[in-house]
This record gives C-alpha cells, sequence and structure tokens, in this order.
C-alpha cells in the first residue's frame, strides 16, 4: 500500500507567515485578541487558542479599548483601521503582501475611474474576510460576483474592471470572463476599451489546481483535509474529485474512516492553502492505523 502526502499541500506562504507572527506575539503575551478566524481551520484555531490566542468576532472588537489585535492574511478595510486608531488598539498585522498588494491596485484603479463612471467588479465570495478587505477600498461600491448568474449586478453600459479574490479558481474567473464579453458585444455600440480584466488569482493556488489534478488522478483513493469554511479549499476539493470520484473530504483526523481506505492500493492525502502539515501527518499515521 502507497500511502503519499501531497508535497504542494500545506499552508501557503502568506497563511504561514501570520502563523509564525502570531506564535512570536504569542510567546511574549498572555492573550492576543485574533480578528476573526486565523485560519480556516478548526484544528489549527484550537492549537492557538490553547496557546492564549482569542478570536474575537467584528461587534467585539468595536467595544474593544486599549487593547492589541492580530489582523490575520485576509486582509481588513479601512474601517478597522480607523477603530484601532480611534480606541487604542495596537494592531499586529500580518495581511499576506500579496493580498496588501491586490489592496492598493484596487483602490488606486477605483479612484482613477470615478470620473468615467467605471465599476470595480471582483469575483470572489460575497462576505469572505478577504473580499470585506478589498470592498472596503472602495468606499463599499465594488460589486461581488461569484458565479455567471450573478451578472446582471452590472451595468454593462459601463466601464467594468474585473479583478479576483486571490483564492479563487482559475477557470470559474475565465468563464466569468467570456460571460461578460458576450453580454457586453450583444450592445449595440460596444467599445472594448471599456472592459479590462484583471486575473489576480495568487500564484500559490492557482498553480495547484493543475497539480492537485494530477495527484488526485495517479491514486486510488484521495483523502483531501481542510475547514469546511475554507473558499480555497472547496475549489481544489471539487479538481480532486473531478479527477478521482474516490475523493474524501474530511476536517478533522477523526473524520477518517476504515471504508474510505478499503479495496485500493494507494492513498493520496491532500489539502488546502489553510490546512497545516501536521494534520496531514496526523491523517496519514491515522490510514497506517488501520493497515497495520
Ligand atoms: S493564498 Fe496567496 S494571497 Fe492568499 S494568503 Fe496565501 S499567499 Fe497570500
Amino acid at each position: 500500500m502507497k500511502i503519499e502526502i501531497d508535497k504542494n499541500a500545506g499552508f501557503c506562504f502568506g497563511v504561514e507567515k501570520a502563523i509564525e507572527r502570531a506564535e512570536e506575539e504569542l510567546n511574549k503575551n498572555e492573550t492576543i485578541y485574533c480578528l476573526g478566524e486565523i485560519v480556516h481551520n478548526g484544528e489549527e484555531i484550537k492549537r492557538l487558542e490553547e496557546k492564549g490566542l482569542k478570536t474575537i468576532t467584528y461587534k467585539e472588537y468595536r467595544k474593544l479599548k486599549n487593547a492589541t489585535v492580530f489582523l490575520r492574511a485576509h486582509g481588513e478595510p479601512p474601517e478597522t483601521y480607523e477603530i484601532a486608531r480611534e480606541n487604542n488598539i495596537q494592531l499586529v498585522d500580518a495581511t499576506c503582501p500579496i493580498v496588501s498588494k491586490l489592496q492598493s491596485r484596487i483602490k488606486s484603479k477605483y479612484n482613477d475611474v470615478k470620473e468615467d463612471d467605471g465599476q470595480i467588479v471582483i469575483y470572489g465570495k460575497e462576505g469572505h474576510a478577504e473580499i470585506k478587505g478589498l470592498v472596503g477600498q472602495t468606499d463599499g461600491q465594488a460589486i461581488v460576483i461569484d458565479h455567471t448568474d450573478n451578472l446582471e449586478r452590472i451595468d454593462f453600459n459601463r466601464p467594468v474592471y474585473l479583478y479576483s479574490q486571490t483564492t479563487k479558481s482559475k477557470k470559474a474567473f475565465n468563464e466569468i470572463r467570456t460571460k461578460i464579453e458576450e453580454y457586453f458585444r450583444e450592445l449595440k455600440n460596444h467599445d472594448v476599451s471599456k472592459l479590462k480584466f484583471h486575473q489576480t488569482i495568487c500564484g500559490q493556488v492557482a498553480n495547484r489546481e493543475s497539480d492537485i489534478f494530477e495527484f488526485a488522478n495517479k491514486h486510488d483513493v484521495i483523502l483531501f483535509a481542510s475547514g469546511k469554511n475554507s473558499s480555497n479549499g472547496k475549489v481544489l476539493f471539487n479538481v480532486c474529485k473531478n479527477a478521482n470520484p474516490r475523493s474524501y473530504f474530511i476536517s478533522s483526523v477523526n473524520e477518517v474512516g476504515e471504508k474510505m481506505t478499503e479495496n485500493c492500493n494507494s492513498i493520496g492525502i491532500s489539502g488546502a492553502t489553510s490546512t497545516p502539515s501536521w494534520l496531514l501527518n496526523d491523517i496519514k499515521t491515522k490510514v497506517q492505523s488501520y493497515l497495520s
């Protein structure tokens, strides 16, 4: 029996840096407040909470004063920084540099195209933390779409500037782009210079789709570990499922069942960019225990 952990699985660079930073701060302070879940992985949150990390909601954050608050890799809208200034909150800002750069690009484009009545459109999950941070760069004006079914939210008589949440699917971005182009061409006096597409999916995620497809294809069974709220986890699991119907989505080692690994010669273990490596190793150990 072959059991292989996907060498490309585990934290992406942004999440890895954020966790390292949180651990450094936890070594200096007994309690650190984290605005929202530090990573979309319940198991990793549990581990850090045992060290003193306290996850707070936005409602709780607004009432907090004179404290230290950790900002996760997803980034934040300007309002979060304003509240910190008003309430004497010291921020430990672990926003991923790739997300910060995207925020700046969107902000500057929004300011540039205001006069032309241009619309900033972002392909992403409404309500997702990264999306809130990106929309915040546009005074809340950006239009969020997560599917080609939502395209009626766009006014095709006005210029369109399409961006993407960093963790979305490249394939779906291209489908949305194609549909927007189709709608636009249906207009009588369409002017293609009014459409601009910026595929801003993070390289760490974009490249993983093709890699994980191959990985899932070469094994009999795939155990894919991810938090249920991870947007990137959903995208990558769908890729696994398409490549290999015997792919199982699991959130903790307790969900690994013996039946999952029956009648097969090779098992692949993979996960999202928010899945810790220790969890992948624990899953491998559990599978080995069924085989011994
Ligand atoms: S997926 Fe990319 S952009 Fe998002 S946190 Fe990870 S490294 Fe940063």
